[in-house]
This record gives C-alpha cells, structure tokens and sequence, in this order.
C-alpha cells in the first residue's frame, strides 16, 4: 500500500491542511515549515497541532513529511547563512516536536566552492550540535539532483553524512524520484539495480519517503526541473512501477510536480488506482 499526498501551503493552520488532504483523497502530506525562500516562521497554536494530530489519527493517515526551508543552507562557507541555517533548524526541531509522528526532511545544503568533504563535515556537524536524545523527529536527508555545488548528490555522499552522525537512529533519507534520475540513477530502465545499491550503500532501513516526480530533463541532466506524472522523461510506466515496488511499500510518497489543485486531486487518484 501506499501513502500518497502533496505538498499544502500552511497559511491556514495545521488541522486546515488536513481537511485539504482529506478533500484531495490522499493519506499524508507535506508543508513548509516556513516560507520557503524567506525563512519567516509563525507560531503553532497547540490547539490547531493537536486537532490535526486526532484528524491524522481518525483518517488513517501515514507520516506527513515537513520540509525545512530552502534558504537553510548548513554547509555554506558564508558563516551568516549557516548560522542562520543552524538557527532555522533548531527552530524547526522545536515545532516539529508538536507533530511527533511526523518526519521533517531537508536538502543537505550547497557546499559554496568549500569541496565535498567539508561540506560533509559541516552537515553532520550541524546534526550532532542539534540533535539531542530527546528528539522525537525522524529527520530525513533528500537525495539531490546536483545542481552546482549541491551536496547529496550521490547515495555514497548521504552515507558518509550519516555515517559522522552520533544520534543516527534518528535519521533517514527522502528518496526524490526527479532528483535521483536527474543525478544519473537509472530507475526507468534498471530500477531493482538502483534500489539495490540504495540498500547496498545507505540501506533500505533509511528511507522513510519518496518525493514523487518526474522530470523535464534526460537522466544524468543535474537540472532539478519536476514535470506532471507521465509527462517528464521518467514518464508513467515507470513511475507505476516505483509506487509498486516491494521495498518502497507503505511510505509516504510526496507530489511535488507543477500542478494546481485539481492536478493534485487527478494524480491522487492515478496513483490509489495503481493499487486498487
Ligand atoms: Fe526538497
Ligand atoms: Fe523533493
Ligand atoms: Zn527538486
């Protein structure tokens, strides 16, 4: 089975997003724990947390997955952003403790001309000074297409983040299906293989997500361009067979292709379909 639902704005509250959820007829979602490119954050009311906690209960839904935002960049060489960054997360940790079931993902960040291993270095730093045991989230590393000096480029990349990292029970990854083909993984014509070497390198047991999206570009490209469903060059057929794949059953599985509501609603639908 799985759990399948799009990314909803949180501008009107949290229990709200699970209404919208409920009306598209999907089982999870995702949100940005801010906004997005600005960073500015607003106060959770508990009460609105807890309502949309009992409506996740009552509805069945499966983990949602919060994405932080993309300006927290924790491994740039500017020392303002990444303070900055490290700022965001913490903060994020916090409001993310509201939500316990629910995982947060993140991109690993830009390494800003610093070089791979420093940027590795900088990533599980920022982890070990933010994480604590008491930390509920299960925080996800998302794949990356590798644009510039983007970092989680490769499965080898995570490993080696999540390898320096002390509390690592607590992380996982976010599998984003465009970014991954965009990367240079193969999955339209050898997808065993490069869940294979997902298992072989990071393990099966991290992957708590998929974000799910074709893409506007050949593999291998490095663009980070979503495309609909079925009108990318992933194209339908194989999405299909990722959302049926045995390892990657019972997941939240996340749309974010360039679409409307209705589009939303429509590839809801397609994907239940594949399972009905
Ligand atoms: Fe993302
Ligand atoms: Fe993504
Ligand atoms: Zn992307």
């Amino acid at each position: 089975m799985i759990y399948i639902g799009c990314h909803l704005s949180v501008t009107d509250g949290y229990e709200a997003m699970g209404r919208t959820m409920k009306r598209f007829g999907g089982n999870t979602f995702a949100y940005f724990t801010r906004n997005p490119r600005g960073g500015r954050s607003r106060d959770i009311i508990p009460e609105d947390a807890q309502a949309l906690n009992t409506l996740l209960n009552e509805k069945g839904f499966g983990p949602l997955v919060a994405h932080g935002s993309y300006t927290m960049n924790l491994c740039a060489a500017n020392p303002a952003t990444r303070e900055n960054g490290l700022d965001m997360f913490a903060k994020d940790m916090e409001r993310m403790s509201y939500f316990p079931d629910s995982y947060y993902n993140f991109h690993p960040g830009a390494h800003t001309g610093q070089g791979i291993e420093k940027g590795i270095e900088l990533i599980a730093d920022a982890l070990n000074s933010t994480l604590t045991p008491d930390t509920k989230t299960t925080v996800l590393l998302e794949t990356m297409a590798g644009k510039g000096t983007e970092m989680g480029r490769s499965f080898e990349e995570l490993r080696e983040i999540i390898d320096r990292v002390e509390l690592s029970d607590k992380i996982g990854v976010c599998l984003d299906t465009c970014h991954i083909w965009d990367a240079g993984y193969d999955i339209v014509n050898d997808l065993d293989g490069v869940l294979n070497s997902f298992d072989d390198i990071i393990g099966l047991r991290r992957l708590y997500a998929v974000h799910f999206n074709d893409s506007k570009n050949p593999c291998g490209s490095h663009k980070d361009r979503h495309e609909k469903l079925g009108q990318g060059y992933i194209g339908m057929e194989a999405m299909k067979n990722i959302a049926l794949h045995p390892a990657l059953q019972n997941k939240p599985f996340i749309l974010e292709t360039p679409n409307d509501d209705n589009g939303y609603i429509k590839e809801i639908h397609t994907v239940l379909s594949w399972f009905e």
